[in-house]
């Protein structure tokens, strides 16, 4: 069939009563719930507004990555806790994050389908979008990419032995790590907040970091740090690069790049790496990409280089990195652009 007769075809479907939408956004983290309750916010019927997401429930990597006891800090990152849209947080608990998330979903009357993964987006020649998962398909009038950058946590480039499956880790929730002996590599705030935690948990931790210096931290995450190495709690092994890991018995055995540091024994060993662009699905989508890191390119309101297609959320954020509230912001602003191109807000 031609690409003509194949667009003729999606119309038709959708007239016989598929889902037509104002604004599809894909990912139910902080970046798509905001989005959710901006749209509604500004006059669009909540029902006209639809969030797809992978996981089982929305969140998923505040839910898998933060340690059940950490402070979320609305500064993240030496961000300002300054809040433009309609949502904004304080200080708080995991418990409490989530559940301001809950209830956003709930007064908005936002509309999140679960455990539903996005195969195909396409812009038709009306300007609106076909999406199609796999559990339906959707005609929609903008589009919404919210999936942050935990999807695919980074990893090192060295092979890990399948022997260590179930020892090597790239969070911290989907095994429970008690009283062993636990190696954290990385040296950003989730690497200062795995160690808290590990050690709450009544493990002996050590933290590798290939620097000597943790300039990518925040004060909160570098005192606790080192309060737990003055209390003895913790080791930290400085300018170490770890180069291999191998089975030794039971253990890992973790080998480091520099000579002067011998290898080493743990019973776990957790990554704390970030994450990165999901630059296969984007680039699916036909989104410019640019810049030496190569990139997607982002203009005014976050809008891409598809008109009517936007990145909100960590996803934009660039190199530095993101919080839940700037994903709040960039929602705000994504919304703004909308309102005066794309979509009549009635508010
Ligand atoms: C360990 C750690 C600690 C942090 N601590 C703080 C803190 O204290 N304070 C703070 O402000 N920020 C903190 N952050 C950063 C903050 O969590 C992020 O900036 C924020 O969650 C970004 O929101 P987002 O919606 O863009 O992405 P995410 O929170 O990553 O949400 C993306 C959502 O999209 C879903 N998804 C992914 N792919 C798809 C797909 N293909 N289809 C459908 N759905 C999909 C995911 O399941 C997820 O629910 C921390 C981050 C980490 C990793």
């Amino acid at each position: 069939m031609t690409e003509a007769k194949n667009r003729n075809v999606l119309f038709v479907v959708f007239q016989r009563g598929n889902m037509s939408l104002e604004m599809l956004i894909i990912g139910a983290g902080p970046a798509g719930i905001s989005m959710g309750a901006e749209a509604v916010a500004s006059g669009i019927d909540s029902d006209k507004v639809l969030i797809l997401e992978k996981a089982p429930e929305h969140s998923y990597m505040i839910r898998k990555f933060y340690p059940e006891q950490k402070l979320v800090t609305a500064n993240y990152k030496g961000q300002a806790a300054v809040c433009n849209g309609v949502m904004c947080i304080p200080d708080y608990s995991k418990s409490e994050t989530l559940s301001y998330l809950d209830q956003a979903i709930e007064k908005h009357n936002i509309n999140v389908k679960y455990q539903e993964t996005v195969w195909k987006l396409e812009q038709l020649k009306d300007g609106s979008f076909y999406v199609s998962s796999d559990k339906g398909e959707y005609q929609t009038k903008t589009c919404i990419i919210a999936i942050g950058m935990m999807g695919k946590p980074n990893k090192p480039d060295y092979k890990i032995p399948s022997e260590l499956n179930g020892k090597v880790h790239f969070d911290i929730t989907s095994k429970k790590i008690e009283n062993a002996k636990v190696l954290v590599v990385g040296g950003g705030d989730s690497a200062s907040e795995y160690v808290q935690y590990l050690s709450q948990e009544g493990n002996a931790v050590d933290l590798s970091y290939r620097k000597d210096s943790f300039a990518r931290m925040n004060e909160i995450n570098i005192n606790s740090l080192m309060a737990l190495c003055e209390r003895e709690k913790t080791e930290l092994i400085l300018n170490s690069n770890v180069c291999e890991l191998k089975a030794n018995g039971e253990m890992v055995e973790v080998v480091f790049n520099e000579e002067n540091i011998p290898n080493r024994l743990y019973e776990h060993v957790v990554y704390a790496l970030g994450g990165s662009t999901p630059k296969n699905f984007l680039k699916l989508l036909k989104i410019e990409f640019s810049g030496e890191d190569d990139q997607p390119v982002v203009k005014e309101g976050y809008e891409t280089s598809i008109p009517g297609l936007f990145l909100v959320g960590d996803l934009s954020a660039g190199k530095r990195g993101g919080s839940i509230i700037s994903a709040f912001n960039s929602s705000h602003e994504a919304m703004k652009k909308i309102c005066t191109d794309y979509l009549t807000c009635k508010i």
